[in-house]
């Protein structure tokens, strides 16, 4: 178990110290070791936990007292933190008044000043070709976006003197403490409006039409959400820009039916063809291609041409495409054909034979991926 340091020593203070002296003692400490101003250094972290301990024992007299007497000792079990430390955000959220508004408590973003104001997400449908998905596409769109008004002027919030935060009193098991939220006036920024032309709304932005062009990747989906940061409305009194979010619609291709990375095409040939054998044109995602249909093809067969689907969003696949051939019956035959017709329907080759090649759509397909 490691030695603790003696509270008046972390602070820096004599054991006379008054309220004032602790609370600007550790004031000091809290700023310098604030982790903001030392992301990632963990012993930053470690300094600025144990002044908040010994604040937390120091600035309560009765604490104060007991530890006068007994030192570490005297804390273990006592109620407080003294014994097991304290987390970040027991520190924010009981301490944040110290910062004198300079932090932000818990749950809002830390950092210097008053809380920076994020601007609101901005939401546009995108309508692609299943082509513009296959091979990615940049796409330019116009945006109606809330941007910061020209000759807007801005003055310190007076419900928080420009701290963004507001103090409350809550009753809690340990006692009354005071916990911090963000303004209601001023929504955290700690800035009003003073002057806004007469065109900016109450935050003082204003719409206007921009053009963005959007990067959109290979094998995206109806319905998928992609974000581009920093191109959506504009945060008030030149807080950071929300994003802009592009939701995928698709359009539904004339000929091919897309399934996940995968297309399928219904092909339609004629009797003869299935009989005889046939080479066919079928209609890719980048362009024509030609297949063969072997001789005796039954209807219902499942040709798959690997590669030939979409790419994937996330990694190097590509899907296939599975052509569905049907066989066309047709409705009007002239009377030489109907001879014809009449003729082979009494033909023994022409008498279905159960044979295996006639197994149903699902399990040619499950046969396919065995
Ligand atoms: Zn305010």
């Amino acid at each position: 178990m490691s030695q603790k340091r003696d509270y008046y020593e972390i602070l820096g203070i004599s054991k006379n110290a008054n309220e004032a002296e602790i609370k600007k003692a550790y004031r000091k400490l809290a700023l310098q070791h604030h982790p903001d101003k030392n992301p990632g250094d963990a012993s930053a972290e470690e300094k600025f936990k144990e002044a908040a301990e010994a604040y937390e024992v120091l600035s309560d007299a009765n604490k104060r007292s007991r530890y006068d007497q007994f030192g570490h000792a005297g804390m273990n079990g006592g109620g407080g933190f003294g014994g097991g430390g304290m987390n970040m955000d027991d520190i924010f959220s009981q301490f944040g008044d110290v910062f004198g508004g300079g932090f932000g408590g818990f749950g809002g973003s830390r950092g210097g000043g008053s809380r920076v104001v994020k601007g609101t997400n901005l939401r546009v449908k995108m309508k692609l070709t299943l082509e513009e998905i296959a091979e990615g596409v940049k796409k330019k769109i116009k945006v109606n976006k809330l941007v910061n008004a020209e000759g807007v002027t801005t003055k310190t919030c007076s419900t928080c003197n420009g701290a963004g935060r507001v103090t409350r009193m809550a009753q809690t098991f340990l006692g009354n403490m005071q916990t911090q939220a963000t303004c209601p006036t001023c929504q955290g920024s700690g800035k009003v409006i003073d002057y806004k032309p007469a065109d900016a709304d109450a935050n003082g932005l204003k719409r206007k039409e921009e053009v963005i062009e959007i990067d959109i990747p290979a094998g995206v989906e109806e319905g998928m959400q992609l974000s581009v940061t920093g191109k959506g409305n504009a945060g008030p009194f030149n807080g950071i820009p929300g994003d802009l979010i592009v939701v995928i619609e698709e359009i539904q291709h004339d000929t091919l039916r897309r399934e996940g990375d995968n297309l399928h095409y219904e092909a339609f040939i004629n009797f003869a063809d299935a009989v005889l054998g046939e080479s066919i044109e079928i209609p890719t995602i980048s362009g024509k291609a030609k297949i063969k249909v072997e001789p005796g093809t039954q209807s219902g067969k499942m040709l798959r041409l690997k590669g030939k689907g979409l790419p994937q969003l996330q990694g190097y696949g590509t899907g296939d495409l599975f052509v569905h051939i049907n066989i066309w019956t047709p409705t009007k035959v002239s009377k030489e054909e109907k001879e014809v017709l009449e003729k082979l329907q009494k033909s023994e080759n022409f008498t279905p034979k159960l044979d295996g090649s006639e197994k149903g759509f699902f399990q040619r397909v499950k046969d396919m991926f065995q």
